[in-house]
């Protein structure tokens, strides 16, 4: 058990010594990389004189952690991506609830939970990848479109182990029932050109290479690819595909968030809020926008011309409140299980 646990804390990174002094102080354990959030706490810390101690690793081991320390824990705010994990730790009771009018005026309610205690930070879209070569973009509709023979042997798609994936069978259980969500899913275990293998980049280069046609991939994905170095393999890949986002007639697309939460035995409660408040503001937002290629969370920031470019903006979203998404996500794995989809 010792060295489970050693082990465990050996895989997460400290970029940052954990600030230890009362007052001025908040510390963050973040599942997100570095690059994608040090030069806006640096940013909180110039502005609030406030410091910032930032732990980063990866998200179920930080979701641990923060369970074995327990009321021990120096963290005050958990950062993490998919609604998936935020609802995880909220049902692991890791966080405390906030009520803040500044939060709930930046972000819209169906991109935080009802009480409180998690809140969307960056939004993403999980949306139609296709070959610019074999699909006609007449053909693409909705996601429940995908289950139709025609794409038999043509979809590439991620593991079903990803939460990504979890969430987007949970919104169309949400959007229908346990029973379609079912025969959806069994429908594009049907169409699988391979077995789900790779990441959501591993799919578009699947699609680039003559693999298959057709892809689900969160936008962020494609965009990096496509903003890489000219000349690069993974631009030129980028340049085989495009991007379709689906059910704009309907419900919308599935959006996902990054986002964060006060953790209950924080003993920076308040400077903890305002760095969340901080995060949700138009200018941190553009910023996390451009970072990762983004959608902002508040309507008020900026987006980047590279997240424009890569569908219509604004475009529909589907506005199944997140915090029912997350609630659905062990359907969405029974589910999985059920219809074979590894
Ligand atoms: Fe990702």
């Amino acid at each position: 058990m010792r060295r489970a646990l050693a082990a465990l804390l050996a895989v997460l990174v400290v970029t940052g010594a954990a600030a230890a002094d009362a007052g001025g102080v908040v510390n963050v354990y973040s599942a997100r990389h570095d690059t994608l959030i040090k030069p806006l706490l640096d940013r909180f810390s110039q502005q609030t004189g406030i410091d910032v101690g930032l732990v980063t690793g990866n998200s179920d081991a930080m979701i641990k952690r923060l369970q074995v320390e327990a009321r021990n824990t120096p963290a005050d705010v958990l950062i993490t991506v998919d609604v998936a994990r935020l609802e995880r730790a909220a049902e692991a009771g890791l966080f405390q609830p906030v009520e803040s009018q500044k939060l709930a005026d930046s972000i819209p309610a169906y991109l935080r939970d009802p009480d409180g205690k998690w809140f969307g930070l960056s939004m993403r879209a999980r949306v139609i990848a296709y070959s610019r070569e074999h699909v006609d973009r007449a053909d693409l509709s909705t996601y429940e479109a995908l289950a139709n023979k025609r794409w038999k042997d043509r979809i590439c798609i991620r593991s079903s182990d990803n939460v990504y994936n979890q969430s987007l069978l949970a919104s169309i259980v949400a959007a229908h029932d346990i029973d379609f969500a079912t025969k959806w899913a069994a429908g594009i275990v049907d169409n699988m050109a391979r077995r789900p293998q790779g990441g959501d980049t591993a799919q578009i280069q699947a699609i680039a290479a003559g693999v298959c046609d057709i892809s689900l991939v969160n936008t962020y994905y494609y965009a990096r690819m496509a903003n890489a170095d000219a000349g690069s393999e993974e631009r030129e890949a980028a340049g085989k595909v495009g991007l379709f986002f689906p059910d704009q007639d309907g419900r919308g697309t599935h959006v996902n968030v990054s986002g964060g939460g006060v953790l209950r035995y924080a003993q920076h409660r308040d400077n903890a809020v305002r760095l969340l408040e901080y995060l949700a503001s138009p200018d941190a937002q553009a910023w996390l926008g451009r970072a990762n290629y983004e959608y902002p969370v508040n309507p008020k920031a900026e987006v980047s011309d590279a997240v424009r470019a890569l569908g219509p903006y604004p475009f529909k979203r589907d506005h199944v409140p997140l915090s029912r998404i997350g609630a659905l996500n062990a359907t969405a794995v029974r589910i999985f299980d059920r219809v074979g989809w590894r």
